[in-house]
């Protein structure tokens, strides 16, 4: 993502996840007068038959917008909620290491499970690691370390605060108050980016958008 929303009160629109959006959403915005830029992307410029343009790195909100803070339920809500740590510790490997196991390794567990009408929302599902997963199995017996709860935004907030943050522009750290700098990523933008439309994450959704963009 390539552009940082400001709201008019010039903090982030939201922090988790970080008011980020692709350079043809932050054009759109612009045209439309819904946001000013405060910096652009000196290196990177976008071209079409009639415009040539520098891509906004930071742009700011005419109006202020009020928005609820509400966390969104997903799977990596939910581990940030849990510490990425696994609620249910049973098998000896999960055990040795305090539930704490690679990412890769984490899955989501319903805690009454979906075969006896348990719901996927905040208040059924754990972070569990894929042994103790399994071993579970539909054993709704096995009782979390600690009962699933719905987090607050801040909760949350500042929980993602202790994880590394991607942007794409190192002036952006300003904007993300008490982040940790040395947690502040900065993905630099590659030529090939630009150019051919090559994505340089593996985020496959952006890449179809830069070539949609490209088409049109
Ligand atoms: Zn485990």
């Amino acid at each position: 993502m390539d552009t940082l929303i400001l709201n008019k009160d010039g903090s982030p629109l939201s922090l988790v996840p970080l008011s980020v959006v692709n350079w043809q959403v932050a054009i759109r915005l612009l045209s439309l007068g819904k946001v000013k830029v405060l910096k652009d992307h000196e290196d990177w410029v976008v071209r079409s038959q009639k415009l040539e343009m520098f891509v906004p790195s930071i742009v700011i909100c005419t109006d202020y917008v009020k928005w609820n803070k509400r966390i969104k339920y997903s799977r990596t809500n939910v581990y940030l909620r849990d510490d990425f740590t696994c609620q249910l510790q049973t098998t000896s490997r999960c055990k040795e290491h305090h539930g704490k196991v690679k990412i890769a390794e984490l899955t989501l567990d319903h805690v009454v499970p979906r075969s006896k009408g348990g719901k996927t929302n905040w208040t059924n599902v754990i972070t569990a690691c894929k042994d103790c997963n399994a071993d579970k199995g539909n054993d709704h017996t096995i009782v979390p370390k600690k009962m699933p709860h719905k987090p607050t935004y801040y909760e949350i907030l500042a929980k993602r605060k202790k994880h590394p943050v991607r942007v794409r522009d190192l002036e952006w750290a300003y904007y993300l108050g008490d982040w940790d700098p040395s947690l502040v990523q900065v993905i630099p933008i590659k030529q090939q980016y630009h150019d051919h439309g090559e994505d340089i994450d593996d985020n496959g959704k952006e890449r179809k958008d830069l070539k949609k963009g490209k088409r049109s």
